[in-house]
């Protein structure tokens, strides 16, 4: 998110969806779907070898969209691999979607017959209990039959009738700590709380009374063929998308790979969508010179109906009201959060982080990474930039704040992006450009594909500079490390 906003077969089984008898052992949920009370136990029974190669889990979803009815049908099939070192028992999904929009017409999967839905108006939980369990390496074959009902509004998931947008559509096994066991949090009032695993994506996506001029804007380079579109997103948090018969688009090419980057916008914004086309591919370039390659094979940039924006792997969205607003400058919000979504793809899509209790990980850096674009891009509106963006705020906070405990979106946004990128500064200015550059480097190398917490970005950040940042830690960060 970039918070600007007051300122930014194998199947055993095909059940019906009745919500089956719960087994005697398995607790029932008594708080929201979706908290970690209800699932955190990771089920271990032995503690055994770790599997030698991390095998990615694989989520193939072919959906139908009848763009008309707004309704979305969906087969999904989860190859999901044990990657922990322990064997489980049970396995839980993710239901990011209300109960009163989504309708799980069976689930099945090859290690029992045992499952539980509960849901309620923010989301649910399928729970998978395995007749056998799942051992370090093993695969688990998952499939679900599910549809939703779009709701008309400004919504991540929902429709206008400028756009659809479908982003967190379907259900999804949350990552395993060794720790802190599943990592399902509730949901927040000031930020993402969702915390998604590395996958790879196998998507195919038909659509039925649909206009004539219905583009979908997608993660991945669009392959046709067999009446449907079909996307390929490898080493993803997630796959989001949007549809509409009103998009323009213009695509360019950036970075070492030439990565094509098309943007999505609504015609009467061709200049402020050609200033962003033309940020999104300068700060690109920027970023894979300080962080290292960009991850994914092609970027969508959408201009969309709900307040705000999203950041997502390889597409992110911002509010048309940013594209209205654009004034021909850089000085604006178009501009410096089109900068920020970008990073999003290093911090938050390849480096992984649990956005509901450690935001700043993702937050602090795509803030930061709005200067550091600035820097090189239009160097004389930096001083706009600290003003505008950071002190007129005068952010008070820890850092490490969760999206839990701060009370309202400003102080969350003060704390965690504001006096985040005012920590990332101290460092820079610490351990001078080149040692913070290396970091950047090291830490996107080292944790790509993975989730990183507090410990291991101080941990790295010692490491790779040789300085001690407890003076700092302790000057930004709650009670110090
Ligand atoms: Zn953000």
């Amino acid at each position: 998110m970039l918070a600007a906003l007051a300122a930014c077969s194998l199947v055993a089984c095909r059940l019906p969806y009745t919500n089956p008898p719960l087994a005697p052992e398995t607790p029932i949920p008594t708080t929201l779907p979706g908290t970690v009370a209800a699932t955190n136990e990771p089920s271990i029974i032995p503690t055994l070898s770790p599997p030698e190669t991390f095998i990615t889990s694989q989520y193939r979803l072919v959906a139908t969209l009848d763009f008309a009815a707004h309704y979305l049908a969906v087969s999904q099939q989860i190859t999901y691999t044990n990657n922990r070192a322990q064997a489980l028992d049970k396995v839980p999904l993710v239901v990011p979607v209300a109960d009163e929009l989504i309708t799980i017409s069976s689930v099945g999967y090859d290690r029992g017959t045992d499952w539980s839905y509960n849901g309620n108006r923010l989301g649910g939980l399928i729970e998978l209990m395995l007749a056998r369990p799942l051992l370090p390496g093993e695969v688990l074959q998952i499939e679900i039959e599910f549809a939703i009902a779009v709701p008309e509004r400004p919504t991540l998931l929902g429709w206008s009738t400028r756009q659809m947008t479908l982003i967190d559509w379907y259900p999804f096994v949350p990552p395993l700590d060794a720790e802190r066991g599943w990592l399902i949090n509730e949901p927040t009032q000031q930020g993402e709380h969702l915390v998604y695993e590395s996958a790879d994506f196998d998507v195919s996506i038909y659509t039925v009374n649909a206009p004539s001029l219905l583009q979908i804007a997608a993660p991945a380079p669009a392959e046709r063929r067999e009446g449907a579109t079909h996307y390929q997103l490898s080493n993803a948090r997630r796959f989001v998308w949007a549809a509409s018969g009103h998009y323009q688009s213009e695509t360019v090419q950036a970075g070492q790979d030439r990565t094509p980057i098309t943007i999505y916008f609504f015609e009467e914004e061709q200049t402020a969508a050609q200033a962003a086309l033309r940020t999104a591919a300068a700060s690109l370039e920027i970023y894979e010179n300080l962080f290292g390659t960009y991850p994914y094979e092609s970027l969508a940039i959408v201009e969309c109906i709900f307040p705000d924006g999203m950041e997502s792997d390889g597409i992110f969205f911002l509010d048309m009201g940013y594209f209205r607003r654009y004034d021909g400058t850089q000085r604006n919000l178009l501009t410096m959060l089109t900068a920020h979504e970008v990073a999003h793809n290093w911090f938050f899509g390849a480096v992984g982080n649990d956005a509901g209790n450690e935001p700043w990980l993702d937050e602090a850096l795509a803030t930061y990474a709005e200067l550091l674009y600035y820097e090189q891009a239009h160097p004389l509106d930096l001083d706009w930039w600290w003003q505008f963006r950071i002190q007129q705020w005068e952010p008070a906070g820890a850092v490490d704040s969760t999206a839990y405990e701060l009370p309202g979106f400003r102080p969350y946004v003060n704390a965690v992006y504001l006096r985040g990128a005012l920590f990332l500064h101290a460092v820079r200015q610490q351990v001078g450009d080149q040692a913070f550059y290396t970091f950047l480097k090291d830490y996107y190398a080292a944790y790509t594909g993975s989730i990183a917490n507090k410990e291991d970005f101080l941990d790295l950040l010692q490491q790779s500079t040789g300085e001690d940042m407890s003076a700092l830690v302790a000057e930004y960060f709650n009670g110090g490390d």
